[in-house]
């Protein structure tokens, strides 16, 4: 179909919650995508920063194949290979040793809010309740939008989830004060993603750890977005050195396939008896032959290093756009966990850069969020900027 006639059953037969620009995606290589009239963009969005390691590495396209050409389906009434060996490969990266695999961030978050529940439940304890962050971001079924920390996202679509306080993020004092006797789990991500890449000083995780020792409830850490070595290491709040009792991932564990994983311990995942929750597609044998190709290619290629001194370099090259544009405040980030926070609403300057042949996202508003792939090259980051800069221009 022509870009135009897709244009047009696009604005007449989609639902309008999406807005996205004039134009149809094509192709990609890299970190880079083609419109079908032959544009070329860098692509510093990733799919909301899911793409890993570049658009259709040829060692996940042919993972891909193979499963595909081998049976696409199963269920978890059966087990496949893929399941079982992406359960014991995360099991290699991080403090969990137990996996149940959805296929999405906000599957991920609504699992680990039953396991925290059910585990008081099994331990007659009445602890059904949750606190979150403000500004923080779970995803979008019930479970997940109530602890997600918007208020703007839950308009319309109430009542939430009860049992639900929001505090300011990396405020432990607030938190002291809203962890009650009925507290199932703290939820946090250890880097605000969506609310606008906020990272909390060093040593709030250690404290809030702490705070949930103290007082006998369980600690969620949400890495949809900071996990999978987003950040440098596996997982965000390894660079804090403290664990979580329940971990969710999903965006890059997938390398661009539908795939999330609930993380947790031998002791808190034996609640999680047969039957009592499931999912038909979750773990889905292709999804886990692409994750498993994508973690291969993050190891062999170095890539969690890579992350981390080539977020760097995007982290230096962004700073020098603050101190040339006074609109322009603030880098943030970690590893290609990256945010350039603005005096002003982000959008146009994000429709600038889309013109312009720079694909991002708006984080919190104010904050131009960039997700790269993992293996990025110095020169992507140096054309980013300059498109950025550019960008500003417009606004100075
Ligand atoms: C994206 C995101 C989610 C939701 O993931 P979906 O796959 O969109 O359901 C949950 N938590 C965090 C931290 C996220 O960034």
């Amino acid at each position: 179909m022509l870009t135009s006639e897709l244009l047009e059953t696009a604005r007449t037969h989609m639902t309008p919650n999406y807005a996205p620009p004039p134009f149809v995606l094509d192709r990609g290589e890299g970190t880079y995508l083609w419109d079908q009239g032959g544009k070329k963009y860098l692509d510093f969005a990733g799919g909301i920063g899911v793409i890993a390691v570049g658009h259709n590495h040829p060692k996940v396209v042919a993972a891909i194949a193979q499963q595909a050409a081998r049976f696409c389906h199963s269920s978890n009434l059966f087990y496949h290979e893929g399941y079982i060996r992406l359960c014991g490969r995360l099991a290699s990266m991080c403090f969990g040793d137990r996996t149940f695999l959805t296929n999405s961030g906000t599957e991920a978050v609504e699992a680990a809010l039953k396991v925290a529940r059910r585990y008081f439940h099994a331990r007659d304890e009445d602890r059904t309740q949750f606190v979150a962050a403000h500004n923080s971001f779970h995803g979008r079924t019930y479970g997940s939008l109530s602890v997600t920390g918007q208020p703007e996202l839950h308009k319309g679509f109430g009542p939430m989830m009860p049992g639900i306080t929001h505090v300011p993020f990396a405020d432990i004092d607030a938190l002291d004060k809203a962890v009650t006797a009925q507290t199932a789990a703290v939820i946090i991500e250890p880097i605000l993603g969506n609310g606008g890449i906020k990272v909390p000083p060093a040593g709030y995780l250690e404290a809030v750890r702490d705070l949930c020792d103290d007082k006998g409830c369980l600690l969620i850490f949400d890495e949809v977005q900071s996990g999978i070595g987003r950040t440098g290491k596996w997982f965000a709040h390894q660079h804090e050195g403290v664990t979580p009792d329940i971990l969710t991932a999903a965006k890059m564990l997938g390398g661009g396939l539908p795939l999330g994983a609930m993380i947790t311990t031998d002791e808190i995942a034996a609640v999680l008896t047969e039957g009592s929750h499931a999912s038909t597609y979750g773990g889905n044998p292709i999804a886990c032959a692409a994750s498993l190709a994508t973690l291969d290619i993050i190891e062999e290629e170095g890539l969690l290093d890579h992350a981390t001194t080539k977020g760097e370099e995007l982290r230096v090259a962004l700073g020098e756009l603050v101190s040339k544009h006074t609109c322009a405040l603030e880098v943030r980030g970690r590893g290609l966990m990256v945010g350039l926070v603005l005096d002003r609403p982000a959008k146009p300057i994000y429709r600038q850069c889309v013109i312009d042949g720079l694909l991002a996202t708006v984080a919190g508003g104010t904050v131009l969020r960039l997700l790269p792939p993992l293996n990025v090259s110095s020169q992507e980051i140096a054309e980013a900027v300059a498109i950025i800069d550019r960008a500003l221009n417009s606004l100075d």
